[in-house]
């Protein structure tokens, strides 16, 4: 008699976590955020065209991304899903249109974050593996290290089996009409045009692209999944012109990218150099952690205060894990998306929208 009674007891205590854990489960929504670069974007320097081609490859990431979370997959593959859409689009400075170094060469920096783990995984002057955030992930996920550069990264990319690419496929006429402006301006050397680009247009880039009207184009996601965990992750060709192996602050864990279940989710833009000066991301999230911080203020504190007394520029999208989002920048303007569960998508770009 008593085993039964203990066996009802055990019954009804079990029945009890369950019921308790579904509860929790259900009392966390998704949310989803994501940023395509900052910089000098303005109205005055944006056709209608450009701006609704950038507007729909916001959403068409945003998109992948909800897909995930909706279905109830993890904060981690919302993150990787996205960003590898705007990794292929030649829009953003990313995978497929990243910028060229000063070599005439795209080097490709990354870097994925788990809140529920703490693990990490990021790569820096990668030049043929497509989808760089896959590889930050693959690093996290199937490597003991949390950081891999160059030559190496790559060929770990090839033995996990992601897909390597020709570096010419990450070439865009845009980013390459950049470049030789830029070093026309500073009078450095221009390098050949890379091997495996189309050739040269006969219509000038400027008649067929659109216009190069922002400095940078860096993407990143932040994310909250139904489990009520977070992740970060950002993608990047870095900055136009690089030499001498620069790496920026969006594959080093702290500056461009973090997150933590205990704190928040970031991932910046901007001038690589002063937000790994400042540990930006997770800057914002002690601010959130130690200070107790609503995340706007938090955000806002870092920008606007911390990044522009060191005169830096650039932006940051984040999210905790009790669905508080935010994004803050102090430049003239910030692709930028967000959604949760159950509402729409938001997109901005200009400074004079929500
Ligand atoms: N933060 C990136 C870097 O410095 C560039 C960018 O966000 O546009 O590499």
């Amino acid at each position: 008699m008593g085993r039964i009674r203990c066996a009802f007891a055990l019954a009804v205590a079990l029945a009890v976590v369950a019921a308790t854990a579904r509860a929790q489960q259900a009392a966390h929504h998704w949310a989803i955020v994501l940023h395509g670069g900052a910089g000098v974007i303005e109205r005055a320097n944006m056709d209608p065209k450009t701006e609704a081609v950038y507007r729909a490859a916001l959403t068409e990431a945003i998109e992948a991304g909800a897909k995930v979370l909706d279905k109830g997959g993890s904060s981690l593959d919302a993150v990787e899903a996205a960003i590898r859409i705007l990794e292929d689009d030649p829009h953003f400075n990313a995978g497929r249109g990243a910028v060229f170094t000063a070599e005439g060469r795209n080097e490709l920096d990354s870097a994925i974050m788990d809140g529920a783990t703490l693990k990490a995984g990021a790569v820096a002057g990668v030049t043929r593996t497509r989808h760089p955030i896959s590889l930050a992930r693959a690093v996290m996920d199937k490597s003991p290290h949390v950081m891999l550069i160059g030559a190496g990264a790559d060929s770990f990319a090839a033995e996990v089996g992601l897909e390597q690419v020709d570096p010419s496929f990450f070439f865009t006429e845009r980013q390459w009409q950049a470049l030789v402006r830029q070093l026309k301006k500073e009078g450095r050397p221009i390098p050949p045009r890379p091997a495996g680009a189309p050739p040269e247009p006969v219509v000038p880039v400027a008649a067929m692209e659109p216009p190069d009207t922002h400095k940078w184009g860096t993407v990143g996601v932040v994310a909250l999944d139904k489990q009520g965990n977070i992740a970060a992750g950002t993608s990047t060709g870095g900055v136009g012109g690089k030499r001498w192996g620069r790496v920026g602050d969006s594959p080093i864990i702290g500056a461009g990218t973090y997150a933590s279940n205990q704190s928040c989710a970031v991932s910046a833009t901007g001038t690589g150099e002063y937000f790994i000066r400042l540990g930006v991301a997770r800057e914002v999230c002690n601010l959130v952690l130690f200070k107790g911080m609503p995340l706007q203020q938090a955000a806002d504190e870092v920008i606007h205060k911390e990044l522009e007394a060191l005169h830096g520029d650039g932006g940051i999208i984040a999210i905790t894990p009790d669905g508080q989002m935010a994004w803050s920048y102090n430049t003239p303007g910030m692709f930028r998306a967000r959604q949760v569960e159950g509402g729409k998508i938001e997109v901005g770009i200009y400074r004079d929208e929500p």
